[in-house]
């Protein structure tokens, strides 16, 4: 019998049945945070899925979390990054954490430009919404998320001028922004979240 069997069978309140059943499910399930990566990239992670590795993966890289738990605390936290790169972008009426974004959109942050009449003029008030998640996040992983938004402020598109500016201002934005996705796919494996 090989090794892994075992290990399901002395498993105490579920079922080998059941435990193989939820792993498979996960592996074939598409990895729909990770599917702009080549498809080597996903395997490797569907291996450590597989082998129920992905938690230590996430454990050893980022085994810290931040502090910033309020509004308040993210807005100072957003405005102290932007003040030392993006002095001239235009500046930030509200940045806070929002429960509503929904994750099945994709939606992690949003930067809007709300227009409101003021004193008879119409006036753009810049807004970034952080989805919630990232209250209970590592420091890394809630940066990459209010430097991807902050450079929205200079670049709107996704283009190349987008990531280098992320990549100025947190070296190593691709690894986080891959590592942030198979964060986000952990926490959606059955058992976790
Ligand atoms: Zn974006």
């Amino acid at each position: 019998m090989p090794v892994s069997f075992r290990v399901f069978l002395t498993g105490s309140r579920c079922s080998w049945v059941h435990c193989l059943f939820a792993r498979l499910l996960s592996i074939m399930t598409v990895l729909k945070y990770l599917q702009a990566y080549p498809s080597a990239l996903q395997d490797q992670v569907r291996q450590l899925i597989a082998s129920n590795r992905l938690a230590d993966y996430l454990q050893q890289r980022y085994p810290e979390r931040h502090a910033v738990q309020s509004d308040k605390a993210l807005y100072s936290y957003a405005q102290g990054l932007k003040q030392a790169y993006l002095r001239n972008a235009p500046n930030l009426d509200k940045v806070v954490f929002d429960n509503r974004l929904d994750l099945t959109h994709r939606a992690l942050g949003l930067h809007t430009a709300v227009s409101r009449v003021q004193g008879g003029k119409l006036k753009a008030k810049k807004e970034i919404r952080i989805a919630s998640l990232f209250k209970d996040a590592a420091p890394q992983f809630l940066k990459m998320i209010v430097v991807h938004e902050l450079a929205h402020l200079k670049e709107s598109d996704h283009n190349k001028a987008f990531y280098q500016l992320c990549e100025h201002m947190q070296p190593g934005y691709h690894q986080l922004e891959f590592d942030l996705r198979v964060y986000l796919t952990y926490r959606e494996l059955p058992g976790n979240g």
